[in-house]
């Protein structure tokens, strides 16, 4: 069971709620998180638990940055707005750097967000079960 972490921006939102709805299978076997409404809206849409952090501009992407920094997440989704600018913008940008520097798989966009659970439900993040087992304890 792996880590994943579910953000989208308000007009990004239906997009990913049917992404989640479609892939709710493979989704089904892990653990999900996700910031404030956006993880409300997937609860409400489907029968998924997801750990819901705040709302993203109130420092939900602060949050789940704290697990990327760690090496705890396995995956991002992350449906940002390319045409809106956001109040949280350099959170958004420190959350991809902190996946850049632990190398975690992140998908921008709905295309690459399908090709990742694909590759999620194949197996092939097996090495991330490796990454957890043999990881070394991080202080808080
Ligand atoms: P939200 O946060 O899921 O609480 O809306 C995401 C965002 O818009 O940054």
């Amino acid at each position: 069971m792996l880590n994943i972490a579910l953000i989208a921006h308000d007009r990004k939102k239906e997009e990913m709620v049917n992404f989640v709805t479609a892939y709710e299978q493979v989704f089904q076997k892990h653990k999900l998180y996700a910031t404030g409404t956006t993880g409300t809206k997937i609860m409400e849409a489907t029968g998924l638990n997801v750990h819901r952090f705040m709302s993203g501009p109130l420092g939900g992407d602060q949050q789940i940055g704290a697990l990327v920094a760690k090496n705890e997440m396995d995956l991002l989704i992350f449906l940002r707005d390319p045409l809106m600018a956001q109040p949280h913008e350099p959170d958004i940008i420190a959350l991809l750097r902190l996946c850049d520097v632990q190398g975690i798989p992140c998908a921008t966009n709905i295309a690459t967000a399908e090709m990742l659970v694909k590759s999620l439900d194949r197996g092939d993040f097996a090495w991330r079960e490796l990454v957890h087992k043999y990881k070394p304890e991080v202080s808080e």
